[in-house]
């Protein structure tokens, strides 16, 4: 397929995100030589800079974070493609001129303007935009997270948006989508006839899906305390994962037909009561331990503060393949370790039980740190005798493909360029997602009782443990998956 030629317009150019993941996301693109050579990339924010000093900056605070494949040749034919221009999103004048720059050049193929600032300046950047013509069917607009802060406010930016835009020209960008262990998901269990058939609740006892993150809201204690970790994590990237495994096979790879089999998956949801927030939700906030802070002692964070920096649910989704199959979500800063996991835990087999004692299979899907499948079960033990012991197959994703693995938003930026929506989030999930969230943000904001309290690089509060516990299920990491008898 021949690469589009196009203007790449990134709002919000200075600011943290096109510094530390846009350029360099677009660095590699242009170093693997996947973007066209005459497409130009115009970065535009308030600051009043000229292209070289912008071109100074993007190299002491860009260029860092470019860890591989990095070189100066390269750099500088990346540079080449670059422009800066000043714009304030509150004065439409600017955007006037915005329209001269993109209009003066010809033969582009599309123009993508990516909207990396707060969200109050979507609304009026579209505005002007489409005043100047910049919202014709050859421009893509970018969104970044978050898409709101709740069912309302998330339901006003998509109504702003489309007032200047169609459907099919949003981005809605979610990086977890951009993960390719994520992705391949879809190939997993649909192009393998041994894990289709049994990735159902005949099979299959509880799905776990876990991001937990060592670290804890170091400076982004106030974004943090306003954000908690439903909306930072669930809401978002954890119901992306719960999608891709436990959708249907779409009718084809086409970006509408994706999206409709993951909108059915949030839409069969079990919506929570509020009785069903205290019993099938655990939130919890990390306490001092050892050397490490408590969130309450944290920069910038209030000290009653009950944000949560935890959240687990038992979640359950009403469709004849997973009826009844509980999915364990959870998310937590400050704990023992780094993952984005997906567990299947396989119900125990009775009928081997006389031969092998009852064993349990398990398939652990990891994102990150490594990218990962892995297959629990049992082999022979080595010896003489006939008796089993608990083995792995491990697929190491990274070393599968012959090719290099490229960043979530490398991905991302490639895929809006070549136009192409699969992995951006349709307007209808989101808010189908939001509308799910909102009874537990809801039922949370309105409990006075303080979030539970965990000691910061631990597992989570022990509230988490009973949660699974109740149902006779453990979190991964306490259960090895042994083989028994008798059969439990
Ligand atoms: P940031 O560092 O605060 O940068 C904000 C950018 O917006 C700057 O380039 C700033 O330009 C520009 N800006 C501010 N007011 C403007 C105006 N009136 N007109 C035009 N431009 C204006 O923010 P960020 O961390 O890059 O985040 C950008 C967005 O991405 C936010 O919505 C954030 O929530 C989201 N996000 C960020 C991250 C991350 O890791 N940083 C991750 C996920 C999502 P000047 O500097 O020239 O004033």
């Amino acid at each position: 397929m021949s690469q589009p030629n196009f203007d790449f317009i990134l709002f919000g150019a200075t600011g943290d995100l096109a510094m530390r993941k846009l350029l360099p996301a677009l660095y590699q693109a242009h170093a693997a030589g996947l973007l066209n050579p005459n497409g130009r990339i115009l970065g535009v924010s308030r600051s009043p800079l000229d292209t070289a000093q912008y071109l100074a900056k993007a190299e002491a605070e860009s260029r860092i974070h470019i860890k591989q494949n990095f070189s100066e040749e390269k750099w500088a034919s990346f540079t080449a493609r670059i422009r800066y221009q000043p714009l304030d999103v509150s004065r439409p004048e600017d955007f006037a001129r915005l329209a001269d720059t993109v209009n003066a050049r010809e033969g582009t193929d599309c123009i993508v303007i990516y909207l990396s600032t707060a969200p109050k300046f979507f609304a009026p950047a579209c505005e002007h935009l489409a005043a100047v013509g910049l919202n014709a069917p050859n421009v893509r607009i970018v969104l970044e997270k978050p898409l709101g802060t709740d069912l309302e406010s998330s339901r006003e930016i998509n109504a702003d948006v489309a007032r200047h835009f169609r459907e099919n020209q949003i981005y809605r960008i979610d990086h977890y989508l951009g993960k390719e262990s994520l992705q391949n998901l879809l190939p997993l269990r649909f192009a393998n006839v041994f894990f289709e058939p049994v990735w159902n609740r005949d099979y299959i006892k509880s799905v776990q899906i876990t991001i937990a993150e060592t670290l804890g809201v170091e400076e982004r204690g106030e974004f943090y305390d306003a954000t908690g970790a439903l909306r930072d994590m669930v809401q978002n990237h954890i119901v992306q994962m719960l999608c891709f495994t436990a959708m249907e096979r779409p009718k084809s790879l086409s970006a509408d037909d994706i999206r409709d089999e993951k909108l059915k998956v949030i839409a069969a949801l079990k919506p929570l009561s509020a009785a069903d927030v205290a019993r099938y939700t655990v939130r919890g906030q990390y306490a001092a331990s050892g050397s490490l802070k408590g969130y309450t002692q944290e920069h910038k964070v209030p000290a009653g503060s009950r944000t949560e920096t935890y959240a687990a649910i038992r979640a359950e989704i009403d469709t004849p393949r997973w009826a009844g199959v509980p999915f364990y979500l959870r998310t937590g800063k400050r704990l023992s370790r780094r993952t984005a996991e997906i567990v299947l835990d396989f119900k125990r087999q009775p009928e081997n039980a006389a031969l092998f004692g009852c064993g349990a299979n398990r398939i652990v899907i990891t994102l990150q740190p490594d990218e990962t499948v892995r297959l629990k079960g049992f082999v022979k033990q080595a010896g003489s005798g006939m008796s089993a012991i608990s083995a792995e197959m491990l697929l190491d994703l990274e070393h599968a493909a012959d090719a290099r693995r490229a960043e979530a938003y490398e991905i991302l930026l490639r895929e809006v360029i070549d136009g192409r929506l699969a992995l951006f989030n349709r307007r209808d999930e989101l808010e189908q997602a939001w509308q799910w969230v909102m009874p537990i943000l809801d039922a949370w904001a309105a409990d006075p009782a303080a979030p539970h309290p965990y000691p910061a690089g631990s597992n989570g509060p022990e509230a988490a443990e009973k949660l699974l516990a109740e149902n006779g299920d453990a979190w991964a990491e306490n259960d090895a998956g042994s083989l028994k008898t008798p059969c439990r």
